[in-house]
């Protein structure tokens, strides 16, 4: 089993003429409602990668199509706290003509994880399970050394960057997955001889590299040539196959080109969450 914890977010995009200045009120062109969260992103990615999910996060009590959305994916949301009072997260973006963009983010209930999450979430996990976690909700420190203990392996995003964050989770982390600007990050604030098993870093359209940490190997996997329309949740789609693969005991070629298959097809489609393809497709384009 692939558990996660991380952030469910329901993102509102708003097409407009011009993003709106300071005092100035625009109407705009049209909305659309799409899931994300790199949280959610993940697991849905890992669960249309054929893993079995169960996701660990909280929402406030509305939204309920996103966890319907979330369960037709195939995920356990039996961890998915709702809590009174509180919003579910949430991402206000603003697209310009030229595509050009401006976020408001709400952390919400990602950031108000009640504190019996971990214990109840991960009451089974074992070895042969995968804890996966990134930067945008609480509790990660405490999840990672739990499941450690119970002898699963973590697999971290550092996403979004926070040296802070790192350093807590780092000695409970597995394997570190972050893109090029996060290696870079990382490797300015710890130095690249990092004390974890594997580091995956995924550089966008120039591919994506993994470096067994403990024997010096390395992996490198190509992207795929695609036109490219919407490359939001792309580390998050690679992360999620990523994890897929390994849970399935795939070999890491195998898992690096899936995954690089996998994210091609994602950004090739608006969206994030709702845009990670499934096993029937990845192969269909790999087959190509
Ligand atoms: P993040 O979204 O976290 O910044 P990246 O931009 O590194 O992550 O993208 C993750 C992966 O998605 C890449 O390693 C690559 O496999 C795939 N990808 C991203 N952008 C493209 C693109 N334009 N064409 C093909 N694949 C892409």
């Amino acid at each position: 089993t692939i558990y996660n914890l991380g952030s469910i977010n329901i993102d509102h995009v708003y097409r407009l003429a011009a993003l709106p200045r300071v005092g100035e009120t625009i109407s705009s062109l049209d909305h659309a409602l799409g899931l994300g969260g790199k949280g959610a992103n993940q697991s849905v990615a890992a669960a249309r990668a054929g893993a079995q999910v169960r996701h660990l996060g909280a929402m406030g009590t509305g939204d309920d199509w996103v966890l319907d959305m979330l369960g037709a994916a195939g995920i356990d949301t039996g961890a998915v706290a709702r809590l009174d009072g509180v919003a579910t997260g949430h991402a206000i973006i603003l697209v310009d003509a030229e595509g050009e963009n401006s976020i408001i983010l709400h952390g919400g209930a990602n950031r108000a994880l009640p504190a019996g999450l971990v214990t109840g979430g991960l009451a089974a996990i074992g070895p042969g399970d995968i804890l996966m976690m990134q930067n945008e909700t609480t509790l990660q420190a405490e999840a990672a050394a739990h499941a450690r203990a119970a002898g699963a392996r973590v697999i971290y995003s550092a996403a979004p960057f926070e040296i802070a964050a790192l350093r807590a989770v780092l000695p409970h982390v597995s394997i570190l997955a972050v893109n090029e600007v996060e290696a870079r990050d990382t490797f300015a604030a710890f130095g690249e001889a990092l004390p974890i098993a594997g580091l995956l870093i995924t550089r966008g359209a120039k591919g994506a590299e993994y470096r067994d940490l403990e024997t010096g190997r390395i992996w490198e996997q190509p992207a795929f040539r695609v036109q490219a329309v919407d490359t939001t949740g792309a580390g998050d789609c690679f992360a999620g196959w990523f994890a897929a693969g390994l849970s399935r005991g795939e070999d890491i070629a195998t898992t690096l080109r899936n995954a690089s298959a996998a994210a091609a097809l994602q950004v090739t489609r608006k969206g994030a969450g709702n845009a990670m393809p499934t096993r029937a497709e990845v192969a269909a384009f790999l087959a190509q």
